[in-house]
């Protein structure tokens, strides 16, 4: 990106420089203008023209205003130099505003100016080198000067440092890519001010043990209390096997429950579907037909099993996510709607129909255990 200048009449007097940090259209304007003030003469009269709104309403409501006030806007190091500037040359400046791509000659040769910048490597960097009696110290980060928000700077700052932190963990290291934007967006509808029922809560604390592999199962909890698990195994099912992830999927007892899990799906997404599609081609019918295609026919096929196997982490790959965009003719915001949708209905049915379940299992043959040693 980049912003540029030139006197009126006089094409061959004009300056341009490439934008570094925080690039916007909103700043290459405000660039133009303090390079075009930079050359102006003392007490001089300035009318610059303008395609820029905004830049005209900051620079015009600078004054009055609290040192505060200024740091928390977007480019204020130079709206404070335009400012000192303006002051110390005693300027008085005009802002004209012109229509932008318009036909306005001078306009568009400013436009292709600041085009044709790009590949040179002159670079306007914005340093603090002098202030005013309102402004005497910049918030700096790494040198560089912050001219956004401060609070909202260092929220951010905060967030990418956990987010990196956090994706570097051993247990986020996947063999299958990731579409992780569709689990952010399930979490999302049941956080913060969207977490408005006690049900929506457990629910929400649910999806984030499945998240982040914290749910008590077998293996874990052989892994946290060895001396109390050290032999524990499924209980619905007589083949003795260690409970982890898959066997929720093999196990004997929930074989009927499996298919029951797949047409509550079916049932909860078809509407859904009908409703994001918003094509009369996508009946009942079909829409059933294209969810076959994506998840498989049956409970054993498969297309289901990797899909579950992925679901009971809350987590979709990007290879189904590029198959249900295709298969549905969905944008991407529409798919990430569907397929968080999809994630959700199979996290709900599976709590209430294999889950819950188990856990009451495991408690009544933890009793039992308990029971046996008593009398023994
Ligand atoms: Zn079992």
């Amino acid at each position: 990106m980049g912003a540029a200048f030139c006197v009126n009449n006089e094409p061959a007097l004009s300056a341009q420089a490439n934008l570094s940090l925080w690039p916007s259209s909103t700043r290459s304007e405000l660039v133009a203008i303090l390079m075009a003030l930079l050359t102006g003469p003392m007490n001089a009269k300035i009318k610059i023209y303008t395609d820029s709104q905004n830049a005209i309403h900051m620079i015009n409501n600078q004054n009055n205003k609290l040192s505060r006030k200024l740091l928390k806007q977007s480019n204020s190091l130079i709206l404070l130099k335009i400012n000192i500037l303006l002051q110390e040359k005693k300027m008085d400046l005009v802002l004209m505003k012109v229509k932008g791509h318009s036909g306005d000659a001078m306009n568009e040769m400013v436009d292709k100016l600041a085009k044709n910048v790009c590949s040179s490597n002159s670079y306007f960097n914005n340093r603090f080198n002098y202030g005013n009696k309102i402004v005497r110290y910049f918030p700096t980060f790494k040198q560089i000067p912050i001219e956004y928000n401060l609070r909202r700077f260092i929220k951010t700052l905060m967030n990418t440092r956990v987010a990196a932190e956090w994706s570097m963990l051993k247990t986020n290291g996947h063999e299958t890519q990731i579409a992780w934007n569709i689990t952010w967006n399930l979490i999302h509808r049941y956080k913060g001010f969207n977490c408005i029922s006690s049900k929506k809560h457990w629910h929400l604390i649910f999806i984030v043990k499945l998240f982040t592999k914290l749910l008590p199962i077998g293996t874990t909890l052989i892994q946290q209390k060895p001396d109390i698990y050290k032999d524990f195994a499924c209980l619905r099912c007589n083949t003795n096997k260690e409970e982890n992830r898959f066997h929720f999927i093999e196990c004997d007892a929930n074989k009927d429950l499996w298919p029951i899990i797949k047409s509550r799906i079916q049932d909860d997404l078809v509407p859904i579907i009908q409703k994001l599609s918003n094509s009369p081609e996508n009946t009942f019918k079909v829409i059933r037909e294209k969810l076959n295609q994506l998840l498989g026919l049956q409970y054993d096929d498969n297309k289901f099993i990797d899909f579950c196997s992925l679901a009971l982490k809350a987590k979709i790959s990007n290879k189904l996510s590029t198959i249900s965009k295709q298969t549905f003719g969905f944008s991407e915001l529409k798919n990430i709607l569907f397929l968080a949708s999809l994630l959700d209905s199979f996290i709900i049915h599976f709590k209430e129909l294999i889950w819950l379940p188990r856990c009451n299992a495991t408690i009544a043959g933890k009793k039992e255990k308990e029971l046996e040693e008593k009398i023994n």
